[in-house]
């Protein structure tokens, strides 16, 4: 290390040797990085001894705050009794094993069968990886493509990043041939003048019914969604989408993925997001909340007929040459179990108790002549800032309008996330009306005092 960086300078050691993700450098290079030392329920505090109310959970994930003493207790003791093991040659921890049993009672199907990984995006490559597995083993090589949407994020990897629908993936020559990204259902922004949202909904199936002809049904594998898309902006699908999709879907054969790695345990009000919009997919993707944050873990759920089939194609072949290191690690599924039951004993109601406020707080931010709408399920919900409310025209990008925002929150105590032009909330579960009434103060303030800036 340099000597003109000192040991307290905490800034200047993170940058040194340090990369940070999805970090505009420009911008840390001028505002500096915050490094945070610990956390008290809602809020994180940084080596400064700042404190920063986190209207994000982190990164959608840390529903029941950041010092949860059952969450910690439960670590501590699983630590204690078994610290690590995988899930490989017919092996596995008990505490895994238990929480397959708890995730197949809590999960929307019959009958589950759960595979463990150690994130969102891996959960997702395992599920495409299963899905190529099991066409070929029965008899549909060919049966390779992907369809997911655009504005979809799903991870990171090669193949998450390849369904993940943002441009930013072009810098890796991705996504891969093969994936196939259909209309973002966003009514607001892809509806065209005059369409009613019904009509929306009805054209972008006919998208799907169309694409499906074009590339043969039998060479799709899959169809990933998000119920409610969370890192292209919280966006929730238009009115009737799931209802006008699946059919279309379900009538050529196509296995129907819900990504629910934000939005399942709770975040839109129910257990599960797929609940919020009324189906019943075929398989889930979870994350994130699954262990509330406190630890990196992912899971594959299938349902009944994918696990069947997939069971069959792995006693054909003999074996499913597949799994993390850490897959099913028994502290993760300990804490895992922990973290479903919190969500069902309370945190759960929690997000029903203050989704009322949630969007009333919104939507009186709305109200101002810079915010073009909020939309939101549950405790996800977004702003999205305009230039000219009437015409939707957004801000020009360089203007970075969204960031400024957020920077402007950061430097008054409250952490949100800029997303596109729109700034995102989603709040733990354990927030008090007091603690959620201050996130809209300041956020309010921010918009105030950027937009005047501006004008
Ligand atoms: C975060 C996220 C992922 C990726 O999860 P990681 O743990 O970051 O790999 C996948 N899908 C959705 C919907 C996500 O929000």
């Amino acid at each position: 290390m340099p000597d003109t960086v000192l040991p307290d300078d905490w800034d200047a050691r993170a940058k040194r040797h340090s990369f940070f993700g999805f970090t505009d450098l420009p911008s840390i290079a001028e505002r500096g990085t915050v490094v945070l030392t610990r956390g008290e329920g809602p809020y994180v505090i940084d080596t400064e001894g700042r404190r920063y109310l986190d209207a994000n959970s982190g990164l959608w994930n840390m529903i029941a705050g950041f010092d949860h003493p059952e969450l910690i207790a439960t670590a501590q003791a699983q630590y204690a009794r078994f610290p690590g093991y995988h899930a490989f040659f017919g092996r596995m921890a008990d505490t895994t094993v238990e929480l397959s049993e708890t995730l197949a009672e809590v999960a929307p199907f019959e009958d589950a069968k759960v595979f463990y990984t150690n994130s969102g995006s891996e959960a997702n490559d395992t599920m495409v990886k299963m899905l190529w597995f099991l066409h070929a083993a029965e008899g549909r090589p060919q049966a390779r493509k992907i369809l997911t949407r655009g504005n979809a994020y799903h991870g990171v990897t090669v193949v998450s990043a390849s369904m993940t629908g943002k441009p930013y993936n072009s810098v890796f020559g991705l996504p891969l041939p093969g994936f196939i990204h259909l209309t973002c259902p966003h009514f607001w922004r892809e509806g065209r003048d005059g369409e009613s949202e019904a009509a929306f909904t009805a054209r972008l199936a006919a998208e799907l019914e169309e694409v499906i002809a074009r590339e043969g049904a039998d060479t799709i594998a899959g169809f990933f969604a998000e119920p409610v898309q969370g890192a292209g902006g919280v966006i929730p699908p238009s009115e009737g989408y799931f209802d006008a999709i699946l059919p279309v879907l379900r009538a050529h054969g196509i296995p129907v993925i819900a990504d629910e790695v934000i939005t399942g345990f709770g975040r839109t009000g129910e257990l599960w997001g797929c609940e919020s919009y009324g189906f019943v997919p075929d398989a889930i993707i979870s994350s994130k909340a699954l262990t509330a944050g406190f630890f990196p873990m992912g899971a594959v759920i299938l349902g009944p007929e994918l696990s069947d089939r997939m069971s069959r194609a792995v006693d054909a072949i003999e074996e499913f040459p597949h799994g993390f290191t850490a897959s099913g690690h028994p502290v993760g599924c300990a804490i895992a179990l922990k973290a479903i039951e919190l969500v069902r004993g309370g945190l759960l109601d929690d997000v029903r108790r203050l989704t009322p406020r949630f969007e009333a707080g919104l939507a009186k931010l709305a109200a101002h002549p810079h915010i073009g709408e909020w939309r939101g399920r549950g405790l996800m919900g977004a702003l999205e800032a305009v230039k000219d409310k009437a015409t939707k025209t957004p801000w020009d990008s360089h203007l970075s309008v969204s960031e400024r925002i957020a920077n402007t929150c950061t430097d008054h105590g409250l952490i949100c996330r800029p997303l596109g032009q729109s700034i995102v909330l989603c709040p733990p579960f354990i927030m008090t009306d007091a603690q959620m009434d201050e996130m809209f103060d300041k956020l309010g303030g921010a918009l105030d005092e950027v937009f005047a800036g501006l004008a």
